[in-house]
């Protein structure tokens, strides 16, 4: 008879990094290891650095492959949960048709694979293990390279057909800067880390901005949500301009959702959102209240778990 045990595998499949825990089947990582993910590369190709990422994590915690109860994937985009098919990566060339991740890793790993929304696992993670705990309702808005929802009603996720809590893609201009997505104005239009850097390439071309040399210096090739902390530490004026830019269309975004759905409270996460920590969110509450209806609005928390919220989340998968 197998072992029996609780321990969980979770991966998070970002655009920009692949995380992997291994947990004690709930909060607790027992190892961690985290790799890049490939910017080019096919479907088979990212399964097998997931496997690799999720072994190097194993090989952490001192955990054999055979001691998993199970492992979870958060990916972007739309997921066919049941079949364990992501249907695109935005930022890996090569992955442009659905691919059948879960049963490809789980033949990888020989364990049984659950996939997920990244966004959605983060969110879950967040409402049993952080800053969404004691919430019946919350929103979650993770503000990083796009910008990603979760909705928590009555302690449950909020799914609609599948992918409800897109506040990234919610206007924030009609007629504004066109978004990723095609939209018009979309709050990640002007609040995504995609979006501003695109935005200050512009700018840099009239105006001065110590944005790319702070990136150079630190051996970047992109503003990471770092290089963004630092240049408004120094006072950088074009910096300063797009995040508060950024600001202002998500409190559009988060205070059009308060109003919609009444949550008790808004958990703002992400890497954005968690590098520039407490004085940001208390702007980004401060512009959220001006299109919130509510005289009493939600309370405004930052995420609790870090860069690990999502591989832990997607640990919780079943
Ligand atoms: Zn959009």
């Amino acid at each position: 008879m197998a072992p029996v045990t609780k321990m969980k595998g979770g991966l998070d499949l970002g655009g920009t990094k692949i995380q992997a825990v291994v947990t004690d089947g709930a909060s607790a990582v027992l190892g961690a290891a985290r790799r890049e993910t490939p910017r080019r590369a096919s479907p088979e190709a990212v399964v097998v650095e997931l496997a690799e990422t999720l072994r190097e994590a194993l090989d952490n915690a001192g955990v054999e492959p055979m001691g998993l109860a199970g492992i979870g994937v958060g990916a972007p985009g739309s997921i066919d949960v049941e079949r364990g098919i992501v249907l695109q990566v935005p930022n890996i060339d090569g992955w442009d048709a659905p691919f059948a991740v879960g049963p490809a890793l789980a033949a990888e790993m020989g364990r049984p694979v659950r996939i997920g929304n990244d966004v959605n696992v983060a969110v879950e993670a967040e409402r049993r293990f952080g800053a969404g705990r004691g919430f019946a309702s919350f929103l979650g808005v993770f503000w990083g390279t796009g910008v990603g929802g979760g909705i928590v009603m009555d302690g449950r996720h909020l799914a609609g057909r599948g992918s409800a809590g897109e506040i990234g893609h919610v206007c924030s201009k009609p007629g504004g800067r066109r978004c990723n997505c095609g939209l018009e104005g979309c709050v990640e239009a002007y609040a995504g880390r995609g979006a501003l850097e695109e935005r200050a390439r512009e700018l840099a071309k009239q105006r001065h901005t110590i944005l790319f040399e702070l990136m150079e210096k630190r051996g970047r090739d992109r503003l990471t949500s770092g290089v963004w902390l630092r240049a408004l530490q120094a006072g950088d004026k074009v910096a300063e301009e797009l995040i508060l830019r950024a600001v202002q269309a998500l409190g559009v975004g988060i205070g059009a959702a308060a109003t919609l759905l009444d949550v008790e409270a808004v958990v703002i996460g992400g890497g954005l959102g968690e590098r520039l920590g407490p004085d940001w969110l208390a702007r980004i509450e401060a512009a959220a209240r001006e299109h919130t209806f509510f005289r009493e609005p939600p309370l405004y928390r930052l995420a609790e778990l870090g860069d690990l919220g999502g591989a832990i989340g997607a640990s919780l998968l079943e």
